[in-house]
């Protein structure tokens, strides 16, 4: 067991020691496969945020990392890339149990989170201005700068990878950063912390805090010593936090939910679909803003597509995520009641539970894998995230009726669509309101292609090249050369 967890308890990295809490108790994490306390998190206080907060600023100021050699800072953030492998083995099997994912997808969130070091350790050397002609007489350029110290908000259901994503971009632009750990599953999180110490990271020039969000996030959102906010997590959060984003007029970063559609056509390879599937509903038990969580499917295949995808759900293994089954517990019994009610509110909208539709008689905070068929495209299940192993079919005749029905809620995350007819796909693509669309294949793309969405689910961009310029900001040399 990892040192920071010797005695069951997580504690605060702060300008590069660990910290015990000092705001007043610790927040118990559950093992939600097994419905047991597995640790503790300690929990940070006004003192702790205080010194993250002033560590992050002279860190900055100092130029830690924003003067630093930019190849240099790239060869650094290739160190924490190596020390995140080097942790993944002890690592994953704590945010397995933390969090109740399946071993081999906390495996993959270590991994994930190590490219994101590595894409953007690569790329700390190539942010590049533009000269701009002025004419005779001026020189005129532009340089791009870090905004200072960048708060970061994570949420529970990718705690390691979705802390990568927004870091690796912040460090590689030269912020300095504060992250705010999520309450559920912070402990893994502490061992990306532990990554950085080992890689030699400028003490302050990151933090990663411990509390609860209305408490702790909320205070460090609200701090006028923040530059920058990035928030990933629910638009009702996301609101609350853009309204303290405009009394000190921060910028902020929003990735926000989703209820994202695949529109599967009368030609669509019923494999893939229901491949797509598997992984695009029951993957994290749901628990992803990208999921599949909407099946529109050209009614002459419908029917076909529904049994199908209830035989699929019906068979998917389901166990403690330290077996890697298919299918794992969401993260709480508050999560777990969460996403029944929704389910039970499509079932008296008059749809028809194909597969599954309630919790699992077993230990853990287990859903049964679910599809829900028929189901009004203007029900609450239809238009409100689940975020849970649950989604929702519905036919269409026509493509104008699909594309309206997919864009028809108030989020536009990703969408897909399910066609061997390339015209069709390139056309349909064009039209649906979202950030990224897959085509034949849900969860296509990766960390190198900007990810982030439209509405309510949220605005700028995280992942590719793109994000980089969400982490610094324009500034303009304009030079007379007539003196
Ligand atoms: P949440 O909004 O409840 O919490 C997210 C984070 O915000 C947590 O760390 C929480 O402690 C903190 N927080 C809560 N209140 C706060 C406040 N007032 N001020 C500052 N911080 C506060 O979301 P969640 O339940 O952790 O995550 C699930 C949601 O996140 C879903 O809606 C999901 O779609 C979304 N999500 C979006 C993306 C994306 O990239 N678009 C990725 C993952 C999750």
């Amino acid at each position: 067991m990892n040192a920071l967890l010797q005695d069951g308890l997580a504690r605060n990295y702060v300008a590069g020691s660990w910290r015990e809490g000092d705001g007043g108790g610790v927040i118990a994490v559950e093992d939600p496969g097994l419905e047991e306390h597995m640790a503790d998190s300690a929990q940070a206080g006004e003192e702790s945020l205080a010194q993250a907060l002033e560590a992050a600023r002279t860190s900055f100021d100092r130029g830690d990392l924003a003067d630093m050699n930019p190849a240099a800072r790239g060869r650094l953030m290739g160190r924490i890339a190596q020390e995140i492998r080097a942790l993944a083995d002890e690592g994953a099997y704590l945010l397995c149990r933390e969090s109740g994912k399946s071993l081999s997808a906390a495996h993959d969130e270590f991994s994930e989170a190590a490219e994101y070091f590595e894409y953007y350790g690569g790329v700390a050397d190539k942010i590049e201005g533009k000269s701009i002609p002025l004419g005779p007489g001026y020189t005129d350029y532009t340089v791009f700068e870090p905004y200072g110290v960048s708060a970061q908000i994570v949420p529970w259901n990718f705690p390691v990878s979705i802390a990568a994503r927004s870091l690796a971009p912040s460090m590689a632009a030269g912020n300095s950063t504060v992250i705010k750990a999520p309450e559920l599953d912070p402990i893994a999180l502490a061992m990306l912390g532990q990554a950085l110490e080992r890689a030699e990271v400028p003490a302050g020039s990151v933090s990663i805090l411990n509390g609860i969000g209305g408490d702790l996030g909320a205070r460090l959102v609200a701090s006028s010593e923040v530059d920058q906010i990035v928030f990933t997590g629910s638009v009702f959060t996301g609101q609350a936090i853009l309204h303290a984003a405009a009394d000190t007029v921060t910028p902020a970063l929003m990735e926000l939910g989703g209820k994202s559609a695949a529109v599967v056509f009368e030609d669509a390879n019923l494999d893939a679909v229901i491949s797509s599937l598997q992984s695009g509903i029951f993957y994290n038990a749901g628990q992803v803003c990208s999921a599949m969580a909407r099946v529109l499917v050209h009614r002459s295949i419908y029917e076909d597509a529904v049994a199908r995808a209830a035989e699929m759900a019906n068979g998917l293994s389901v166990a403690h995520g330290l077996e890697n089954p298919e299918h794992t517990p969401v993260v709480s019994a508050l999560q777990l009641s969460r996403v029944e009610d929704l389910t039970s509110t499509a079932q008296q909208d008059g749809a028809r539970v194909a597969a599954g539709g309630a919790r699992i008689d077993r230990k853990g905070y287990f859903m049964a894998p679910t599809i829900l068929a028929d189901v009004n495209p203007a029900s609450r299940v239809a238009q409100e995230e689940i975020f849970g192993p649950v989604t929702c079919f519905t036919p269409f005749d026509t493509e104008a009726e699909a594309i309206a029905m997919a864009n028809g809620t108030d989020f536009g995350l990703v969408a897909g669509i399910f066609t061997r007819d390339l015209a069709r796909s390139h056309r349909v693509a064009r039209k649906l309101r979202a950030g990224q669309v897959f085509v034949n294949e849900w969860f296509a793309g990766g960390i190198s292609t900007p990810f982030g969405g439209v509405g309510k689910s949220g605005f700028g961009r995280e992942k590719g090249l793109e994000a980089l310029y969400n982490y610094v900001r324009t500034k303009n040399i304009a030079i007379s050369l007539k003196v």
